[in-house]
């Protein structure tokens, strides 16, 4: 494998299962690869959620000056800030009330328009998440057991069929699947593709010496942007192949 100085990783269904802590084996190696090389996080999730998610399971090891957060798709970026020892935002770009209410509404009439319906017995907790710069929609809750969530939607019918009657929403909003349950919406343009260039047009690193790990990477996936930027890519089935994939970058530095 090439020698990469920086990992970029999707989490949900890439580094865990969704929204899963890491676990303790995982945690180890995340941190063994920011002894080598800068480990970066992309994915829907806010700040608080990945930092319970990853970082706070990250091992001993870890150094977390190589460590970079790229919450909510890529709209915003954390940094460590090795003096004041704090996570704090580098950049953020945040919805408008109206822009939110618009998504809602439009998520809400592609719900009234489905084929299916979703009992409300099964929505564990809010469908509709605020998560500043996006809205993420849960069709079964954003805390619904990860086992419910994987078998609502498998093969992601039942949410093309909702993409299908949010294309008005499209003028102005990005609509990409995440997670198992998920509808992420974003301000157009701000997606994985965005994220990721706006990561190295910050930082000093260059995207031909980074590898992207994601576990959608397909049209409608929310990791296809990702490839966009011309970065090398991995696709993995899910936590146990990306293991293997983080030690073949650790065995490139051996
Ligand atoms: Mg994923």
């Amino acid at each position: 494998m090439k020698k990469y100085n920086t990992i970029i990783f999707d989490l949900d269904g890439t580094l865990a299962v969704t929204k899963s802590p890491l676990t303790d084996e995982m945690g180890q190696l995340v941190a063994q690869l920011t002894q080598k090389i800068n480990v970066v996080i992309i994915t829907g999730g806010r700040f608080e959620q990945i930092k319970k998610q990853v970082i706070d399971r990250l091992g001993e090891n870890v150094v977390r000056s190589n460590f970079y957060v790229l919450p909510t798709t890529g709209s915003s970026m954390v940094a460590y800030d090795s003096k004041t020892k704090e996570w704090n935002y580098v950049y953020r770009h945040e919805l408008t009330n109206e822009q939110k209410e618009r998504i809602i509404n439009g998520i809400k009439q592609a719900l009234e328009q489905a084929s299916f319906s979703i009992n409300p017995d099964d929505v564990f907790e809010n469908q509709f998440e605020d998560r500043g710069s996006q809205i993420t929609f849960s069709a079964l809750g954003q805390y619904q057991k990860p086992e419910i969530k994987i078998v609502w939607d498998p093969e992601q019918k039942k949410r093309q069929e909702l993409l299908s009657y949010m294309n008005h929403l499209e003028d102005e909003f990005a609509l990409n699947l995440g997670g198992s349950t998920s509808i992420d919406v974003t301000l157009k343009g701000i997606d994985k593709e965005y994220g990721i260039n706006e990561f190295y047009k910050t930082t000093a690193l260059q995207i031909k010496d980074g590898l992207f790990v994601g576990d959608k990477i397909f049209p409608g996936g929310n990791d296809y942007p990702a490839i966009k930027t011309g970065i090398d890519y991995r696709e993995t089935s899910g936590p146990e192949e990306t293991m293997e994939i983080i030690h073949e970058v650790l065995q490139s530095y051996d």
